[in-house]
């Protein structure tokens, strides 16, 4: 008897190899097991152009409305897709629109199997990261100056106020320059998203800044970051986790150091290059999943690599392909247990909790995609295609279920 889903979740279709691997988990692993309410949203490239982009805006805010969507890595085009996919123009970020309505911040969690060893051997609970995505330098103006002169910083009043000026740099010759900023509302609606996810993930959480070197930009986040978690009162000490502020470049040193299990809040710049690293850190791509969290509790949940565009040309020639799809299984199970926890439908929950056991005792039974074979130990002799993984999974899955 297929288990009820009692609330929506929203479902946005992508591109590419990602959009086989996906259909594929939704028909062997999804719908045989659920009676679930989906809304789905095509955001194919094809459809995103004829719809004039409108339909990522619908996706938003039907996750807005639903509260729990899943999504597919989807293209975002650059000059060279516009002219592939023939499109009308070269639409936005379809991740950056989402995130934009539903105001998010991303988190991304590695998923750990006892037979792939991370590349640190010391890493043996997932490091979590939570990227600042506003502001700092992604949103900032630059200048090239090309003779001596003065820099200044200005800010005018819009009160009428006495204009404030800082001298930057008084340039002897040629140089370059750049502008910054951001917001107090954008750094509390972080922080308070971190403490959040730290809560329900029951795990510490630590945040890195350089507020030696600057004392009000950085302090700022120091400071914002403090006052949120005193406004938190007891809730870190009833879960028996911690709050730890450090120097960014000790952060780096300790995280490499550590066993992992830890939340590490990034400004933006450094979780940009940090995710990388600790993505690369656990093995690949396709064990690094991703959620974007809204400060009001709505939840996206995505696989954070993009659509294999490699594997894709090969799998259009004919030829076979092995493609690891254990992220975007993983990111069914994390929006079905979200959706369980919040309908308060432990059946559901267990059933999301069941498919994740299948993938990883599948993995740890020796049958995985070549990217995972490249680095499991003990070693082992044969990969497993794109799709009879995912069988090797529902085989699992339907005798754990019976
Ligand atoms: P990618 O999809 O992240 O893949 C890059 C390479 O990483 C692959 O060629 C493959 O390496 C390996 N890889 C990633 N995921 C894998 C998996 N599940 N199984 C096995 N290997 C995996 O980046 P891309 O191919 O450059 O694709 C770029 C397209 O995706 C772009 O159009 C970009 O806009 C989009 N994108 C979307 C999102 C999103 O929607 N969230 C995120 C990133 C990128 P090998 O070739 O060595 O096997
Ligand atoms: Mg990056």
């Amino acid at each position: 008897m297929a288990i009820k889903v009692k609330n929506p979740i929203v479902e946005i279709d992508g591109d590419e190899m990602a959009r086989i691997l996906w259909n594929l988990i939704k028909g062997k692993l999804i719908m045989p097991f659920l009676d679930i309410d989906i809304e789905y949203y095509d955001l194919s490239i094809k459809h995103r152009d004829e719809t004039e982009d409108k339909v990522t805006v619908d996706a938003a805010n039907a996750i807005k409305k639903a509260g729990i969507g899943v999504k597919c890595a989807t293209i975002t085009p650059n000059a060279a897709r516009v002219r592939e996919y023939n499109l009308k123009k070269q639409w936005k970020s379809p991740n950056g629109t989402i995130r934009s309505i539903l105001d998010g911040t991303v988190f991304r969690k590695p998923i750990i199997i006892k037979n792939i060893p991370p590349g640190i051997r010391k890493w043996k609970r997932p490091i979590i990261i939570g990227r600042h995505a506003y502001g700092d330098i992604y949103k900032n103006v630059e200048l090239i100056v090309e003779e001596p002169g003065r820099a200044e910083i200005v800010f005018i009043p819009e009160g009428g106020g006495e204009k404030r000026v800082l001298k930057i740099h008084e340039f002897s010759g040629s140089g370059v320059l750049m502008g910054i900023h951001n917001t107090e509302s954008s750094i509390r609606s972080f922080a308070k998203a971190c403490i959040n996810y730290a809560l329900s993930e029951g795990v510490d959480l630590w945040f890195g800044a350089k507020d030696t070197i600057s004392k009000q930009y950085h302090g700022f986040f120091r400071d914002i970051f403090a006052d949120e978690i005193e406004k938190s009162g007891d809730k870190f000490k009833n879960r028996g986790i911690n709050y730890r502020y450090l120097l960014i470049d000790d952060a780096v040193a300790q995280v490499l150091k550590s066993e992992g299990g830890m939340l590490w809040a990034c400004m933006n710049y450094d979780g940009d290059v940090m995710s990388d690293m600790v993505a690369t850190g656990f093995g690949s791509l396709g064990l690094m999943t991703s959620v974007l969290v809204s400060p009001d509790g709505k939840y996206e949940f995505e696989a954070a690599h993009g659509t294999i565009v490699r594997h894709y040309r090969e799998y259009v020639k004919g030829n076979p392909t092995s493609t690891n799809s254990i992220a975007s299984i993983f990111t069914w199970s994390g929006a079905l247990a979200k959706r369980g926890e919040l309908d308060n439908t432990p059946d559901v929950i267990k059933f999301a909790r069941t498919l994740e056991n299948a993938v990883i005792e599948t993995v740890e039974s020796g049958i995985m995609t070549k990217d995972l074979m490249l680095i499991a130990e003990p070693k082992i002799d044969k990969y497993a295609l794109t799709e009879e993984f995912i069988d090797a999974v529902a085989s699992k899955l339907e005798n754990s279920i019976s």
